[in-house]
């Protein structure tokens, strides 16, 4: 199995998106943690969401602990990018727009990354607007990984649609916390604030701008 897993790790750094390789390493080693924590507590598969999946790289690594886990992984993105893909924008890769309709399509890579990685088995899209699917969403999670659109308004609609969901025991990631603004933008990090300050969460761990929150217990539902 360490075979199996080391492979994946190899793929998922050889993989194009937004996540340094000691911080994936990490998401893995958290999300391992989680399905094994879930496992000991209940019956059935543990049950991962990640929310910004791009092209498939954190998917790889969250899809390595959902196999070795005996996990569910879903990854939801409406693959047209976030507002800091767009044309003109800090992020934007001018390959990813589909030339028949001129808008960014990263789906077909993403789904290319899964297949290549072997993970269809485990690994589910979700492909669509993140709150829209958190507002329909009932299953308890055991890991929730939050990396969708980093803006203020996206990312408090991520916040407060799916870290709700995560059950008592569970995990939430929170990626791209910057405590120091010049390394980067403000919401992740408040985000991390809010749930820090609320005494529903401990820390768990962290590595660079990866935040893993334990949720101690349910309060609103
Ligand atoms: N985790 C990825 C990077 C994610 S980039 C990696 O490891 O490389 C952020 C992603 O969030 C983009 O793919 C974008 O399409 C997605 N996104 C932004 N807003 C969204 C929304 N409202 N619903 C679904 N996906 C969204
Ligand atoms: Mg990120």
């Amino acid at each position: 199995m360490t075979g199996r897993v080391d492979e994946l790790l190899a793929l998922a750094r050889s993989t194009r998106g937004f996540m340094p390789d000691e911080e994936g390493a990490a998401l893995y080693e958290a999300a391992r943690r989680a399905g094994a924590a879930a496992a000991a507590r209940r019956d059935g598969a543990p049950v991962f969401v990640e929310i910004g999946a791009w092209c498939g790289k954190s998917t790889i690594y969250l899809g390595a602990a959902a196999e070795a886990a005996g996990a569910v992984l879903f990854s939801v993105d409406h693959h047209r990018g976030s507002e800091e893909n767009q044309p003109g924008w800090e992020h934007h890769e001018p390959d990813l727009v589909d030339p028949a309709d001129g808008r960014i399509d990263t789906l077909p890579h993403w789904r290319r990354s899964v297949s290549a990685a072997s993970l269809e088995g485990v690994v589910v899209g979700v492909v669509g607007d993140s709150p829209t699917i958190a507002s329909c969403w009932r299953t308890p999670l055991d890991f929730c990984f939050i990396d969708g659109g980093h803006g203020e308004e996206p990312a408090w609609a991520d916040y407060r649609g799916w870290a709700p969901l995560v059950a008592e025991g569970g995990l939430l990631a929170i990626h791209d916390v910057f405590p120091d603004p010049a390394d980067g933008g403000r919401p992740p990090y408040e985000l991390w604030c809010d749930a820090t300050g609320s005494g529903d969460w401990e820390e768990d761990a962290a590595c660079g701008s990866l935040r893993v929150l334990r949720r101690l217990r349910r309060t609103a539902e």
